[in-house]
């Protein structure tokens, strides 16, 4: 899957990303992570790209031409990539408060695509005529506001990439985290036995694996119950057996 980034600050970006499990991804050839500077697009001799706002008001905002500009290069290069496969034009994703709120569901659906490009936006954000020419999905990554789009497509584009097959070294773990299917995670525990005379849980030491399954639900349902009323509600409503009070 290659991931393409519109920014003012692409060392922001691929500092983050090429770090840790999504960085050895991109090592492996499991993913391909590319930022494009939108200054380098800019036809004004000083490099500008931004300009006070029609109408006043504060703060300076992008402006349609380098973004444009580096839309269309960018677009053509993936169409010359794509050229005799037939697909569908390539999503743009504008990172933006004003988007629909990211969650897992929507990092599986965008982890289908081949190529995805984002869009980050810098100061009150972007002309709105580019967007409207070039944005075809506009995603937020919760109801504030930060100074730039870059943390935005970093959180987006490390949810997705771990969805694609290969990048977790192990398969399963991506299906049975927090949200994957509906529920949080259950409580997990690792070495020693005891810590701070705290005990692991007995049945995680049984070795019978048909109780830890049973104490997983159990306890992700729990979990869920307390910190995501919200969460749990709706996993009753789509699973009609009812869950034992524990
Ligand atoms: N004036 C804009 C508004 O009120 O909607 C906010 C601009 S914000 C200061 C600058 C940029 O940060 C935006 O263009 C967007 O790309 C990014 N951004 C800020 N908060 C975000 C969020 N919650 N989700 C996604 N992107 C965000």
């Amino acid at each position: 899957m290659y991931f393409h980034i519109m920014t003012l600050f692409p060392e922001m970006v691929l500092g983050g990303l090429r770090t840790s499990i999504i960085g050895r991804a991109e090592e492996k050839g499991c993913i391909s992570i590319e930022a494009v500077n939108i200054r380098d697009h800019t036809t004004d001799k000083h490099k500008k790209v931004d300009d006070y706002t029609y109408g006043g008001g504060a703060g300076m905002l992008m402006q349609a031409q380098p973004v444009y500009d580096c839309w269309r290069a960018l677009d053509e290069r993936i169409a010359g990539r794509k050229q005799e496969q037939n697909v569908q034009k390539t999503r743009v994703i504008y990172v933006t408060p004003q988007g629909e709120v990211f969650s897992q569901r929507k990092a599986a659906e965008l982890s289908m695509e081949e190529d995805l490009i984002f869009l980050c936006g810098h100061y009150e954000g972007i002309d709105e005529r580019v967007l409207d020419e070039i944005v075809t999905d506009y995603i937020s990554i919760g109801d504030y506001v930060l100074t730039g789009g870059e943390l935005p497509a970093m959180v987006m584009i490390d949810a997705i990439a771990r969805l694609v097959p290969g990048v977790l070294n192990n398969g399963e773990s991506a299906q049975t985290e927090s949200h994957a299917d509906g529920l949080l995670e259950y409580p997990q525990y690792s070495r020693p036995e005891v810590w701070h005379e705290k005990r692991v849980p007995d049945v995680l030491l049984s070795g019978h694996h048909a109780n830890i399954e049973k104490w997983r639900l159990e306890q992700a349902l729990k979990r869920t119950r307390e910190r995501r009323p919200d969460m749990y509600e709706a996993y009753i409503r789509e699973h009609p057996v009812k869950p034992s009070k524990k």
